[in-house]
């Protein structure tokens, strides 16, 4: 059954992609994310045509969708360490084509980090790797979507104000979207807890990135404290931001149809718990 709510989970591919949709159903979610080859590891064994037409024909079934990637850690389109950047360039490639092949819309990708440069530099690399598969990713059907980041150390993306000096070095930025994490703004020193800090954030996201570029909302709570820069997710209402954030975000009309995924800790069960949070929150 479709479901309106546009809510679900980061889940396992380790039982197959079809198992992905069965999941999530189990769980009360009507869309997903997944990695499309292990996070932690450059090599990447590639989809049978048997998995790939038993998962599109399990969606079909469930009406689980989107399902979208999320990038493997490994890859830093920033890099200033031109063989990690090149080795990064050739993984990301290759997870664009297992996207394509299994008709995933979108890849949600993180900024990198320029360590060893500076941010300009970061920017600069990251552009060109952006620029560099644009054309592949359109050929695809696959939309990248960049994501908000804590803002640690290097690591680029930590606030809004990035967006827009990224996209001028991209003659084709238009096709680019946004992905916004709960915790890693909350973590960066964005305060959405309550309805004012909720108006003047949003303000903000669509003056400098644009809401009309958001594609992916990541539903996580967070453990650490307001521009500590820690990332480390929650189960919803066990960390530190409420309960009234999701209310506003359940019933915010410019959000509807945004796909509302959970990356939160400890199995199976609690993501059940934290889809049911979101559920009743949109009541
Ligand atoms: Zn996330
Ligand atoms: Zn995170």
């Amino acid at each position: 059954m479709p479901d309106r709510l546009h809510i679900g989970a980061h889940l396992s591919t380790a039982a197959g992609l079809a198992a992905v949709c069965r999941t999530a159903v189990e769980i009360g979610a009507s869309c997903a994310q997944i990695f499309t080859s292990s996070p932690q590891q450059w090599r990447a064994k590639s989809y049978a045509q048997a998995d790939i037409e038993a998962f599109h024909a399990a969606q079909a079934e469930t009406g689980v969708t989107p399902v979208v990637a999320h990038e493997s850690y490994l890859i830093n389109l920033a890099s200033s360490d031109p063989a990690l950047l090149e080795k990064s360039r050739d993984a990301f490639d290759e997870e664009l084509r297992r996207c394509g092949q299994l008709g995933l819309p979108a890849v949600v990708l993180h900024w990198g980090s320029y360590k060893g440069g500076t941010l300009d530099e970061g920017l600069d690399r990251l552009a060109e790797s952006l620029t560099r598969c644009l054309p592949l990713a359109d050929d695809l059907g696959v939309q990248m979507l960049l994501e908000t980041t804590a803002g640690q150390g290097a690591y680029l993306g930590g606030d809004f104000g990035q967006y827009p000096r990224l996209f001028d070095r991209i003659p084709a930025h238009e096709k680019l979207g946004a992905c916004l994490d709960l915790c890693h703004i909350f973590v960066a020193g964005y305060d959405m807890r309550d309805p004012v800090g909720y108006a003047a954030v949003w303000d903000d996201f669509d003056r400098t990135v644009g809401i009309h570029r958001l594609h992916a909302l990541h539903m996580n709570d967070t453990e650490k404290a307001l521009g500590s820069h820690g990332d480390r997710h929650a189960n919803l209402g066990t960390g530190n931001l409420g309960t009234e954030i999701y209310r506003l975000l359940m019933h915010d009309p410019r959000l509807t149809d945004v796909p509302k995924i959970l990356e939160t800790p400890n199995g199976l069960e609690a993501l059940a718990a934290d889809l049911r949070t979101l559920r009743e929150a949109a009541v």
